[in-house]
């Protein structure tokens, strides 16, 4: 059998043994190809030819292949679609292993696995949106959620037992989580959560490994200045270090020190919630529509990921949330620094993302570009920042931008304006930086100058002046000239200078000892000029990487400095104001508005009508608002706009409203609107439910909570039980700030008998049987529900609005005069009918509406016309 096997399947499959759970790219020059059933899965994937090379064990093979330089959007189409890559290199020159014998292989080797979470690449990543890889552990009953993104360092780990990770998913939104082989009880967690899954070895959770991986990945004998980590910490984290080992082939990204998140320090929603409230993604799964692309006017891709991260974590400090609308403050006061700002950070860089590619020697020119771009920049604002009295946090700021004076001039002398994208051409290495390189490029370029004088030679000497000497890949230097005139060339005395070498249709190309030679001297010079700037690119890199902290630092500044500037922009030129916020339990919103319905009916030029929100928490107390009112009248969306002033809140972001107090916020809960998940087996009751005991549950009295209309998919008793309980629940248990919108008027009652409750109601006018929204909360309880209007105004036929007229009456009245009356109401009820007798009748035509129809303005007189004014007027006095 293996006779049939050729050497290098005999490798492929040898390489691909330990690469089952990837499409395996094996590098055969210019095209990483693939083979067998990878081969059938990626053509699919790929919708790219599928086709055969030779045979194994007598069956044909499958083959397809990608060309290298184009490789990177066909990893970005397979990770979309759940593949994982192992990319497979020729490790040798393959003129190294034909020393070897000519049947030796080019030795390979796999030198990466691409997954969704350990991408790095610009074109694979979304720039404004964080990339993490994440991993569970649980250890004895201690469980642990840590989280990387190698594009950009970042590296943090909570205690999070299994009822918090579906949330903290919602909230990080990894790409891809790691577990251990085993672990079934997280499983449903994460795959509600739609994060893609990759289970390791138990080996991997090693705790007692994972302390010495840490340790070693970060130079220190001890973890203890990072903090004081859990077994399940240690597990979680050492689970993340082993599988960068893994996926990048030993080569460890830059990984900042481990960060200890708190499940206290930031606000808590879960995903239920945010999904509600549309924060970073709006309900048809993309950006725009939501609330972060509504405010999001950042101008580098770190501020934008720093916004998403605060804004899908707000803080529940006080003193972090004062820090930061103390910056915002200040940038809205003083627009003329606020310009400065942004001025400079729309020339920022993605420098983490750059550092990041260096750090696994995958940068290019254009990365050590950015560092370069990003530091000036950065200089630039310390001095703007200096310069001024700021706030605290400006001065910590300031002093990260600082201190890259020497390797700012390094770059700035080495590098060209606008570097190529690839180390490979070479080109990217100003003049004047390298004695030896200056050098080595005359001699390359001088060689090029004497090959132009060559061809004006050879054309003398021949006597023919249409003779070229040219360059291409295959022949490199040739002289060419038309058929007519080779012969010419080819005869005596000329052939002893110039040896023929190609016949093409329209051409004969020659070459001489002399073109040969200087040929060599060019490419010699050539490869050394391209030698000397790859290793000035690699002393380059070393030189940011020493100082690889100190970037990092510098970045986040920068990013910190782009939200900050940002937010003011949006406070200013949406009119937002500065919250006040206190550890009360206040919440008292003066005219406030919800920014993402606001702008939409702003693109419309309809204007949004504020309104004020009292809900007050005393003592041990709840604070809960009864909203009633019709259909449309703009109950979701003011509901919406209180959870969503104090998510901005406390992310550190001016609200949209004229004045706003709010106590500390620990948890946000809404249940909006319905949903079915037929997916997961639920009904729309059953999510409603699901929901709305998570909220039960959980709420505490720091919690604000948002209901819309609990208890509506079911019969109309049940749901109003459902309703009414719930309500009480809050009110005695929670004890929490709530608003409770609902369309059982039956509720409005309960206001009268709990101390905390009060009733508001959106007003509506009536005008002509039809109802006018005035979008606005008042104090009071609606009489009804204008239900079968609202129908109306949707355009559900005359007959079946009449004929829900009808039966609504009946049914009120029924209700008032007992059931058997009703009963008897409904039974008197007459058929329906497509054109009912209650129906509008077509109005007779009036005397007035008669006349006119008569009159052509056109074939009057004046005087016939002022004749007509006068019976015009006695026909409508009739
Ligand atoms: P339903 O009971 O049918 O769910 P609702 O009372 O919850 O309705 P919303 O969905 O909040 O009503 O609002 C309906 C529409 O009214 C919104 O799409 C918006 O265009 C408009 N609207 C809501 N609030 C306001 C407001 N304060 N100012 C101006 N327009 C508003």
């Amino acid at each position: 059998m293996s006779a049939q096997v050729t050497p290098m399947m005999a490798q492929f499959l040898e390489i691909k043994a330990q690469h089952r759970d990837a499409l395996l790219f094996y590098r055969m020059g210019d095209f990483y190809e693939m083979f067998f059933e990878d081969a059938v899965a990626a053509a699919e994937a790929l919708d790219i030819a599928l086709t055969k090379r030779g045979k194994h064990l007598g069956e044909d093979i499958p083959m397809c292949g990608v060309p290298v330089h184009s490789a990177e959007s066909y990893f970005l189409t397979l990770i979309r679609k759940g593949f994982r890559v192992a990319v497979c290199e020729q490790m040798e020159d393959p003129a190294e292993a034909k020393k070897r014998g000519s049947k030796a292989v080019v030795r390979r080797e796999v030198v990466r696995l691409v997954t969704p979470g350990t991408l790095t690449e610009d074109t694979l990543l979304q720039a404004r949106h964080h990339n993490y890889l994440a991993a569970f552990a649980e250890i004895r009953g201690d469980a642990s959620l840590a989280w990387a993104d190698i594009s950009t360092g970042a590296f943090q780990v909570m205690a999070c037992p299994l009822v918090r990770l579906g949330p903290e998913l919602a909230r990080l939104a990894p790409q891809e989580i790691l577990v251990a082989d085993g672990a079934e009880a997280a499983l449903p967690v994460i795959e509600e959560a739609g994060v893609a899954m990759t289970p390791l070895a138990p080996s991997s959770f090693d705790s007692g490994s994972a302390q010495r991986r840490i340790q070693s990945l970060f130079h220190v004998k001890s973890l203890d200045s990072y903090g004081t980590f859990s077994r399940a910490d240690l597990a979680a984290m050492g689970a993340i270090i082993d599988y960068l080992e893994i996926t990048q082939k030993g080569k460890l990204p830059l990984l900042r020190p481990p960060n200890q998140v708190s499940a206290r320090r930031i606000m808590q929603i879960d995903a239920a919630t945010r999904r509600n409230l549309e924060l970073t993604q709006s309900m048809n799964g993309g950006r725009s529509g939501s609330l972060l692309a509504t405010i999001d006017r950042t101008l580098t891709a770190g501020g934008a990921r720093l916004l998403e991260h605060r804004l899908s974590g707000p803080s529940t400090q006080l003193p972090v949330i004062r820090e930061r609308l103390d910056a915002v403050g200040a940038c809205v006061a003083d627009t003329e620094l606020a310009e400065h700002l942004r001025a400079a950070l729309r020339r920022v860089p993605d420098m983490d993302r750059a550092l990041s590619r260096l750090g696994l020697d995958r940068g290019g020119p254009r990365d050590l570009a950015a560092i370069r771009g990003g530091l000036a920049q950065a200089d630039a604002l310390q001095g703007v920042l200096a310069a001024r009295d700021l706030p605290e946090v400006f001065q910590r700021g300031a002093a990260a931008l600082a201190g890259h004076d020497e390797l700012l001039a390094t770059l700035g002398s080495a590098l060209v304006a606008e570097p190529p994208q690839l180390t490979r051409d070479g080109g990217f290495i100003a003049e004047g930086y390298s004695e030896e390189l200056d050098e080595t490029r005359r001699l390359r370029d001088e060689g090029r100058g004497v090959i132009a004088g060559l061809q004006a030679d050879y054309a003398a000497q021949t006597g023919i002046a249409s003779l070229k000497i040219k360059h291409n890949n295959v022949l490199g230097y040739f002289i060419e000239t038309t058929a007519t005139h080779a012969q010419k060339m080819l005869s005596d005395p000329l052939s002893n200078t110039f040896i023929h070498r190609q016949t093409t249709a329209n051409a004969v190309r020659f070459t001489t000892v002399q073109l040969s030679d200087l040929e060599t001297r060019i490419l010699n010079a050539g490869n050394r000029a391209l030698e000397i700037e790859k290793s000035l690119f690699q002393s380059l890199t070393q030189a940011i990487l020493s100082r690889n902290d100190a970037i990092g630092a510098t970045a986040a500044a920068l990013s910190d400095l782009d939200l900050t500037a940002a937010l003011a922009d949006l406070a200013r030129v949406q009119d937002w104001v500065r919250p006040e916020i206190d550890d009360s339990r206040t919440f008292e919103i003066a005219s406030g508005r919800h920014p993402v319905v606001e702008q939409a009916l702003q693109r419309d030029g309809e204007p949004f009508i504020a309104n004020d929100c009292t809900l007050t928490a005393a003592d041990d107390n709840a604070a809960l608002t009864l909203l009633t009112g019709p259909n449309m009248a703009g109950k979701s969306t003011y509901l919406r706009q209180n959870a969503l002033i104090a998510i901005l809140a406390q992310m550190g972001c001016f609200v949209p409203a004229q004045a706003a107090k709010i106590g500390l916020v620990s948890q946000v809960f809404s249940r909006v609107g319905a949903s079915d998940d037929l997916a997961r087996g639920r009904s729309t009751f059953m999510v409603e439910m699901v929901e709305t005991a998570a909220i039960l549950n959980q709420a505490d009295e720091r919690a604000l909570v948002i209901l819309d209309e609990i208890g509506r998919g079911t019969a109309t008793y049940d749901g109003l039980s459902i309703a009414w309980a719930t309500l009480e629940h809050l009110h005695d248990v929670n004890r929490c700030r709530a608003i409770f919108a609902t369309h059982y008027h039956e509720m409005t009652s309960l206001a009268e008998r709990m101390a905390s409750v009060t009733n508001a109601t959106m007003a509506v006018r009536e005008w002509e049987g039809e109802v006018i929204f005035l979008h606005e909360v008042r104090p009071g309880a609606a009489d009804r529900s204008y239900g079968v209007q609202v129908a109306k105004l949707a355009g559900l036929p005359m007959s079946v609005v009449s004929r829900a007229h009808d039966v609504l009456d009946a049914l009120e009245k029924g209700e008032r005069e007992g059931t058997e009356r009703q009963k008897a109401l409904i039974d008197d009820l007459p058929l329906f009918s497509a054109t009912p007798a209650s129906a509008p009748q077509a109005a007779k035509p009036s005397p007035l509406s008669g006349r006119l129809k008569d009159i052509h303005p056109d074939m009057l007189t004046p005087r016939e016309a002022l004749d007509l004014i006068y019976e015009l007027k006695s026909l409508d006095d009739l």
